[in-house]
């Protein structure tokens, strides 16, 4: 029996307690999602201290996000029974800025060094950029940027940059040159980049062995979180910290799931794990296999999905809960995108009304824009929600500035909409110029649109400024003109073109700027939903309106499947699985398995998010600009296993508007489905169509099938061209 002091071991498998309590020597426990992983760290972390093994400075804990960071520290808190300050616990670059403020000056930066934002390390950029001549249309600031970025994640300094490391020529081979000057301006601004937390204390550490040697002996015990997330950098770091010159064995503990891995976008390395026994002789591996999340039927469907990656390093998987299992994992087909989001706020209402609280949860999806609808239909039904990892859909700025060009093309009075983009794209109006504009049309008593107008017939403008502002008051009269003729979608769209809004988002290479426009697209969607533009702005002021709820309210979740890592509700919701939604168009652009592998270890991730329940759902419509685009399921729905997984198909509610098709019934979760009579998609019987087949489809017309990929069919039709469908949606003709 555990001795009282013991107790907290006495809540871990057996397992679990060997990982906590082989405190000596380097550890790696490899295991799946929801075996404890993050529990055994936190309890070794209390283990150490109660046993007395080494003081709060003495321990290094990484975890990867901040709020993982304040988690851990409340549960060591309560393990402990008392709160613990001091701790080194946060993630690589939290610790880092902390190590690098007591060494500044071997970086050359004072202790007060600043930390710049992205929009600082652009403009800084620029100016270092000016010298060396290179063409920005080609080589805008912001792929240099990338290119840097890469480097130190890398952990290389300019000289360490060879030829080989600059295979792309980026900007004509001048990134090396641009990137020393880079670093030495960062200097004299006593400035460094987030890039540079890690890399200035690596550098360091190399260069410094006493240093080095400092934190050695302070540092007894290391833990890390998500090790198969890590990138280069992180990874040197890391092992500099643990890997002593007198080969003393280092007490690190890694805990990691390859099947996890979902950052290698951002240069993470699942190489990684493979090294940790070479890099330390002697670890101890750990594995874990008991599954205390998920039920039996969740489980059974992320194994089923995540056996089809080839490049794994295999590992077993049973559930904890042997008695319960639970509901199968429900697939919803509905007829189109806005009944899916209709459906998820229906379900979430209904689960809601049968007593879950809503902070058990959540909806998963693949890209951030994504939210914008499920955001709508939870606003409709007076359902609290916060968006995880980022903002609000209509609060995120390039909506902001997308509505406000609205604003400024409806009311051109509005002179608040109009000073927001004003200069957005630059066109070369500072503060100094838009305030004597503003005066002018207080003078004049005119609305800014006005007075800009007024001033360039009278040629009171001159210059740069003068054409652009001529340039963008002829954008918003051709979209005027555009929106009497063909409607508020195209004329939007081309006021968002004409603008050069657009274009600066497509010039803009950094990691978020594909984001943006993916959701300035979901914004004009959004307006498609309209009949007119008045109406949907009316709209987005009520929703915004309605975001006033604050303080300590249950609240539903919304994020990327990317933020939810390590994170578990009750209940999850996973819509918009379809092909070139997820896996992502990108992923099947790249062609090959690697990026796939990594979707479909983020579906893996999604579905294991879930303790009881996990809804998974897909549209065979989705709103397009001003129509609709036929969308076919995603490849993971056949990959599930059939026996823990119940399909069904919604069908179009006869009242189109509001409430969703279920609303009147009185009943919940699955009876509500089965109640929707589970019809399967159709499917065709006889044989499936060979490569050079005649086919015909009911929308796209006759075709001939040019390539095959299981039942993936491509298909270049007569009419409609080359066209993806599966071979269940096709008639072959003699
Ligand atoms: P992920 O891979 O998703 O990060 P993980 O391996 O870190 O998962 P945890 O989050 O530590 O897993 O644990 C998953 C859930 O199982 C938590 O709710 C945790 O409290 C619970 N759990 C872990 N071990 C046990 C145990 N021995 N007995 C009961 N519950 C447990
Ligand atoms: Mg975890």
């Amino acid at each position: 029996p555990p001795s009282p002091q013991g107790a907290y071991l006495s809540a871990l498998n057996d397992e679990q307690r060997q990982a906590v309590e082989t405190t000596e020597g380097p550890l790696l426990i490899l295991a799946g999602a929801g075996t404890g992983k993050t529990r055994v760290l936190t309890t070794r972390f209390a283990h150490i201290l109660l046993q007395g093994h080494a003081w709060p400075e003495q321990i290094l804990a990484v975890t990867f996000t901040n709020k993982a960071a304040r988690e851990m520290r409340e549960r060591i808190g309560t393990l402990l029974g008392k709160p613990v300050d001091s701790l080194w616990l946060g993630t690589f670059h939290s610790l880092c800025a902390r190590m690098l403020r007591r060494h500044a000056d071997l970086a050359g930066l004072e202790r007060d060094f600043t930390i710049l934002d992205t929009d600082d390390q652009i403009r800084l950029l620029k100016q270092v950029m000016a010298p060396f001549r290179i063409d920005l249309k080609r080589w805008p600031a912001a792929q240099i940027l990338n290119q840097i970025q890469t480097w130190k994640d890398r952990g290389l300094l300019p000289d360490a940059i060879t030829p080989a490391h600059d295979e792309a020529q980026v900007a004509n081979g001048h990134a090396r040159a641009v990137y020393a000057a880079y670093q030495n301006r960062l200097r004299e601004l006593n400035a460094c980049d987030f890039g540079d937390l890690m890399l200035h204390m690596v550098t360091i550490f190399r260069t410094h062995p006493d240093i080095l040697e400092y934190y050695h002996k302070r540092f007894h015990y290391i833990l890390v979180d998500e090790y198969q997330d890590t990138n280069t950098i992180q990874y040197l770091w890391l092992r500099l910290l643990a890997k002593r010159p007198d080969d003393r064995p280092a007490n690190i503990a890694c805990v990691g799931d390859d099947d996890q891995s979902i950052y290698s976008w951002r240069g993470a390395d699942i190489e990684n794990i493979l090294r940790f026994e070479k890099d330390f002789p002697g670890a101890h591996i750990v594995r874990l296999e008991r599954n205390y999340r998920s039920t039996p039927r969740i489980l059974g469907a992320a194994a089923g999905i995540i056996a089809h990656n080839e490049e794994r390093l295999g590992k077993t998987l049973h559930a904890g809960q042997q008695a319960l299992e639970g509901e199968p994992v429900t697939v919803i087909n509905t007829p189109d995108s806005d009944d899916e989001a209709r459906t998820v706020g229906g379900m979430v209402q209904r689960f809601h009304q049968e007593g879950q609280s809503l902070a058990e949860m959540a909806v998963l999806m693949r890209a951030g824009f994504q939210t914008r609808p499920f955001e709508e239909s939870l606003i409709r039904l007076g359902i609290p929600y916060q968006v995880i990892g980022g903002l609000r859909f209509y609060e995120r700025a390039e909506i902001r500035d997308g509505t406000a060009y609205m604003r400024a093309l409806v009311q051109p009075a509005d002179d608040l909409a109009f000073e927001r983009i004003i200069n957005t794209p630059k066109r070369g109006i500072g503060p100094k110029s838009l305030e004597r504009l503003r005066a002018v049309g207080r003078e004049r008593q005119l609305p800014l649109q006005a007075t800009i107008r007024q001033m360039l017939e009278r040629k009171e403008l001159k210059g740069k400024a003068a054409d652009e502002l001529q340039r963008l008051l002829d954008a918003f009269d051709r979209a005027r003109e555009t929106l009497a003729t063909q409607g508020h979608v195209v004329a939007v769209e081309q006021l968002l073109e004409d603008s050069g809004y657009l274009q600066m988002w497509r010039d803009d290479t950094s990691i978020e700027a594909p984001g943006r426009l993916d959701n300035l697209r979901e914004l004009l969607r959004a307006i498609g939903e309209f009949p007119t533009l008045p109406e949907f702005l009316e709209h987005i002021a009520l929703v915004m309106d309605s975001d006033q709820l604050q303080g300590q309210v249950d609240r539903i979740s919304l994020m990327t499947l990317h933020a939810a890592k390590g994170l578990e509700f009750d209940t999850v919701f996973l819509p918009g699985w379809e092909e070139g939604l997820f896996p992502s168009q990108r992923s099947l652009d790249e062609g090959g398995n690697r990026a796939l592998e990594e979707e479909r270890r983020l579906a893996y991730v999604g579905l294991t998010r879930a303790r009881k329940r996990a809804i998974i759902l897909h549209a065979d419509s989705r709103r397009l600009y001003a129509g609709w685009q036929e969308s076919l399921p995603s490849r993971f729905l056949e990959e599930l296993p059939d026996e823990h997984v119940n399909r069904t198909r919604l069908k179009r509610p006869q009242s189109s508007f509001g409430a969703p098709a279920f609303s009147r019934r009185n009943r919940l979760g699955q009876e509500m489905l089965a109640e929707l009579k589970a019809t399967r998609p159709p499917t065709r019987t006889g044989p499936a169509p060979e490569l050079g087949a005649t086919v015909r489809h009911p929308r796209f017309g006759v075709g001939v099938v040019t390539d095959i990929e299981r039942n993936r069919l491509t298909i270049e039709f007569e009419e409609a061209g080359q066209k993806h469908i599966m071979a269940d949606f096709v008639e072959i003709l003699p």
